[in-house]
C-alpha cells in the first residue's frame, strides 16, 4: 500500500488524539521560510554501534568529554524521541537502510538474533536503500565501516547502492579465534589477534585481522577523503563506526584520556571524528549544502557492565524493547536550515531518514512497497510538527510494545540477554507515560483503557497489512 494512502487510513486515528496538532500529510510540504539550497543536498549518516542515550556530555553523562557532539547539537538540533527500529545490529540496519521495519525485509529472527560470519542471507536485493534512491539521483555514494546486512558478495554494499565500501562487514568481536582467553576475559584485555575480522575494500578483504585499533580514526580518514574528492557534486556518505561495541579498541593517542575510562577513551575518539567530519565540511565551504544525522544502532550493551555504555534515565538497553534498547542518542546538523539548537521532543526515528532523504533529493519515496518511514522536513526546519505519532517495537519477529504519542504499551516485555530472559505477556498490557516517566516504572493501564483501545485499533492496522519477508537471518552456509 502506498505510504501516503497507508497515512490516509491512519488520519481518524491520530486526529482523536489532542496531542497530535497536525495531520500527517503535512509532511509533503516543502519547507518555507528557509533560503533555497544551491545544489542537491548531501547526506552524511554517523551511525555509532552500541552507544546509549546517556553517553555524550551533552545527554547528561558526567565524565564523558564530547565537545564536537555538544557543538553539533548546539548549532543544530537535538532530538529527544529517537528510535531505531530494532534494539541489536543487523535489524536496525536494515530498518535505517530501507525506511522499513525489518519484519518486512526478512532482516530479523527469534533465534539468531543477527547475522553471523556463518550466515548465508542478506539484504535482498530487491530491497531499495537510501543509497540506491540516492544513487539514481546522481549522487557519490559511499559505505565505511560496518555493514552487517549480509556480508557475502551479492549483499555487499557494492550491491546495494554504495560506489565505493571500506569496513567490516560484520561485528567487530566475531571470527573470534580458539586460543583467544575464554568468557569476558578477552574483552577485559583485548587483543587483535583474538577477533580474525575481515577489514575490506569494495569486495575484497585487504586485512585480516583487521587492526581494531585503528579503525575509528581509518573510517574518519576515509568519510575526509570522500568528503573532498566529492566536494563539487552531491554524495552520500554512510559513516558506520564499529566502536563502541565490544571489544573496545582505540588509538594510542587517546589511551587512558576519558575518566570513563576504556568505554570513555572509545567514545572520545567517535567525538573527534565527528569534529574532523564537520570541520571538513565548514572548509569545503558545503556545510549549508548538508544535512548531517549522528545516531547510534542500539541502546548500550548492559551485560557488558563497565565495558559497555549507559542508557542514562532510560530502562534497560541493547537487546529489549524498553526505552533504553531502542531511544538513541540523535543530533541533526544543516547550518541555514535546521534551527540552532533547537529541540524536537515529539517521535522520530532512523526509518524516517530514507524518505526525509527521498524528497530533499527530489526522489520518490517507493510507491510498490510499504514504506514505515515518514518525511520529519518539518520538524527538522522547525515549520511543523513531526508526522511521526506512533512507533513499533519488535523484538526478531514478534511486536512487543507500540508508543502512540506519549504513551507506550507493552503487550510482551523480555530481558535482553541471559539464560532466563523472563519473558512475560502482559494483558492488559503495561502502559507508561513516557513524557511523565520516560523510566518506565510507573504502570498506568488502569487509567487510560482508551488509550490501550487506540493502540490496539493501531496494531490491528498493521497486522492487517504486515507481509513478513523471506526470513534472512536463520540461513547458514553449508559445510561439507
Ligand atoms: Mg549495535
Amino acid at each position: 500500500m502506498p505510504i501516503l494512502v497507508r497515512m490516509l487510513l491512519l488520519m481518524p486515528l491520530a486526529a482523536s488524539f489532542a496531542w497530535i496538532s497536525a495531520a500527517p500529510t503535512r509532511a509533503e510540504e516543502a519547507p518555507t521560510g528557509t533560503s533555497a539550497p544551491r545544489r542537491l543536498p548531501n547526506l552524511i549518516i554517523i551511525f555509532a554501534d552500541d552507544m546509549g542515550y546517556g553517553d555524550i556530555a551533552g545527554w547528561g553523562h558526567p565524565t564523558i568529554h564530547t565537545p564536537h557532539l555538544d557543538r553539533m547539537a548546539v548549532e543544530g538540533q537535538k532530538w529527544t524521541s529517537f528510535y531505531v527500529a530494532a534494539s541489536v545490529c543487523t535489524p536496525s540496519r536494515a530498518g535505517l537502510m530501507t525506511g522499513r521495519l525489518p519484519i518486512r525485509s526478512g532482516m530479523c529472527s527469534d533465534t539468531r538474533r543477527v547475522l553471523f560470519p556463518d550466515s548465508a542471507g542478506g539484504l535482498p536485493a530487491d530491497e531499495i536503500t537510501i543509497a540506491e534512491i540516492l544513487s539514481e539521483r546522481g549522487y557519490a555514494t559511499a559505505c565505511v565501516g560496518k555493514w552487517h546486512l549480509g556480508h557475502l558478495p551479492q549483499y555487499l554494499p557494492t550491491r546495494q547502492g554504495f560506489d565505493q565500501y571500506f569496513g567490516l562487514p560484520y561485528s567487530n568481536d566475531m571470527d573470534r579465534v580458539a586460543s583467544a582467553p575464554p568468557g569476558r576475559q578477552a574483552f577485559l584485555a583485548p587483543q587483535i589477534s583474538f577477533w580474525n575480522v575481515p577489514l575490506m575494500k569494495n569486495e575484497e578483504i585487504i586485512e585480516r585481522p583487521a587492526d581494531q585499533t585503528t579503525l575509528t580514526q581509518r573510517y574518519t580518514e576515509e568519510g575526509v577523503r570522500f568528503i573532498q574528492a566529492n566536494r563539487d557534486k552531491p554524495f552520500f556518505l554512510y559513516l558506520a563506526h564499529n566502536m563502541p561495541h565490544v571489544p573496545l579498541f582505540r588509538s594510542p593517542e587517546f589511551a587512558g584520556r576519558s575518566l570513563r575510562g576504556l568505554y570513555g577513551d572509545v567514545i572520545e575518539e567517535i567525538d573527534r571524528s565527528v569534529g574532523q567530519i564537520l570541520n571538513t565540511l565548514r572548509e569545503t565551504g558545503l556545510a549549508e549544502d548538508t544535512w548531517v544525522v549522528f545516531t547510534s544502532d542500539n541502546g548500550p550493551w548492559l551485560t557488558f557492565e563497565e565495558l559497555g555504555g549507559s542508557a542514562g534515565l532510560l530502562r534497560n538497553g541493547k537487546g529489549c524493547t524498553w526505552e533504553g534498547g531502542m531511544r538513541v542518542p540523535c543530533v541533526m546538523w544543516w547550518p541555514g536550515r535546521i534551527p540552532p539548537g533547537s529541540v524536537v521532543r515529539e517521535i522520530g526515528s532512523t526509518l524516517d531518514i530514507l524518505p526525509t532523504a527521498a524528497r530533499l533529493a527530489g526522489a520518490e519515496v517507493p510507491q510498490d512497497r510499504i514504506v514505515d518511514g515518514f518525511d520529519i522536513r518539518p520538524a527538522m526546519f522547525g515549520t511543523g510538527p513531526s508526522p511521526r505519532t506512533h512507533m513499533f517495537f519488535y523484538r526478531g519477529t514478534q511486536l512487543y510494545a507500540v508508543r502512540l504519542g506519549p504513551y507506550k504499551a507493552h503487550f510482551i516485555t523480555e530481558e535482553p540477554y541471559g539464560a532466563n530472559t523472563n519473558r512475560q505477556a502482559h494483558e492488559p498490557p503495561l502502559l507508561f507515560n513516557l513524557d511523565i516517566d520516560p523510566g518506565e516504572h510507573w504502570n498506568v493501564a488502569a487509567a487510560h483503557p482508551e488509550v490501550i483501545a487506540e493502540i490496539r485499533e493501531l496494531v490491528a492496522q498493521h497486522r492487517a497489512e504486515l507481509q513478513a519477508g523471506e526470513p534472512q537471518l536463520d540461513k547458514r552456509i553449508s559445510r561439507r
